[in-house]
């Protein structure tokens, strides 16, 4: 028999379920619009406690004006589904209002300066909002693991500091990037993209590949960079915003050492990023 997941959308209906719970909980964050990327957070989660909360909630705080909140997909009953496909136990889909009941919070998060570099530069009030919905969730869900996806290394890298920053008690679990057979991250903005955008968003995860070629070889960080940078420009249709080689802890420039290999390009007008670890061995 098909099963389905409880769905909740009141802080109070939260509360309740969360009540009939016992053991350990595990918390997957999304966005919604769900794909295997997502899902294969809820298998990380079912695979160390004894039950998922998924939330699904379009944050507005963490969109900036002019980005795509008004146009991010909005697709419940179909991940429903799918969390149910994953033996997800409790879905959480809040309203604005549910989430944001007295406003604009006065008291907010500082993402501290792993949120300025990369991500941040473009998007400057992008983490603080994350940081701020994470811990509301975190707040009223108490798991004792959340799952989040190395697809958002900066966020993860955030969190995780976050977390431990403000003795948070709660286990972050990154989850490796789901991509298609192609190599193309799964991204619920994927959804944006045309048929011949889909084929020209594949030079990220090429240039990314190139890169990790050029570090198996034993190149210099710059060389690592440059030979990304120069598949990227392979593609007209690219609109890069940056390539970087960086501490998977500080977002900062590295020179050798275990690194993070990202990307973010607009294709049309669809920002993407991407992201690969490798190691550095130049000297
Ligand atoms: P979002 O719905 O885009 O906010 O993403 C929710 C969570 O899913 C975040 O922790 C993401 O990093 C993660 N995620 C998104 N896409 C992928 C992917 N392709 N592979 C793994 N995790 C992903």
């Amino acid at each position: 028999m098909k099963y389905t997941p409880q769905v909740v959308y009141t802080r109070e209906e939260l509360r309740e379920a969360l009540a009939q719970l016992s053991g350990k909980r595990g918390l997957v964050m999304t966005m919604g619009a769900l794909h295997a990327g997502h899902l294969s957070l809820v298998k990380y989660a079912r695979e160390r406690c004894d039950h998922v909360v998924v939330t699904v909630f379009v944050n507005p705080t963490q969109f900036a004006p002019g980005e795509d909140f008004d146009a991010y997909p909005r697709t419940l009953e179909a991940d429903v589904e799918a969390l149910g496909r994953v033996q997800a136990d409790l879905v959480f889909a809040p309203s604005t209002e549910q989430m944001y009941p007295h406003g604009d919070a006065r008291v907010t998060i500082d993402p501290g300066p792993t949120a300025q570099v990369l991500e941040g530069e473009t998007r400057p009030t992008h983490f603080a909002g994350v940081c701020l919905v994470v811990n509301k969730v975190l707040n009223m869900v108490r798991p004792e693991v959340a799952v989040f996806g190395q697809k958002d290394a900066q966020q993860l890298a955030i969190i995780r500091q976050m977390v431990r920053d403000l003795d948070m008690g709660v286990e972050i679990v990154g989850a490796p990037i789901v991509r298609d057979s192609d190599g193309l991250a799964l991204s619920s903005r994927n959804a944006y993209l045309s048929a011949a955008q889909r084929s020209q968003a594949l030079v990220l995860s090429r240039a990314l590949e190139a890169g990790r070629t050029a570090a198996s070889a034993g190149a210099s960080a710059a060389d690592i960079v440059t030979r990304t940078r120069t598949v990227m420009a392979s593609e007209p249709a690219a609109d890069l915003d940056y390539v970087a080689l960086v501490d998977p802890v500080t977002f900062l420039p590295i020179k050798r050492g275990e690194g993070v290999l990202a990307v973010a390009a607009k294709i049309g007008s669809t920002r993407l990023i991407d992201n690969t670890l490798l190691e550095v061995s130049d000297d």
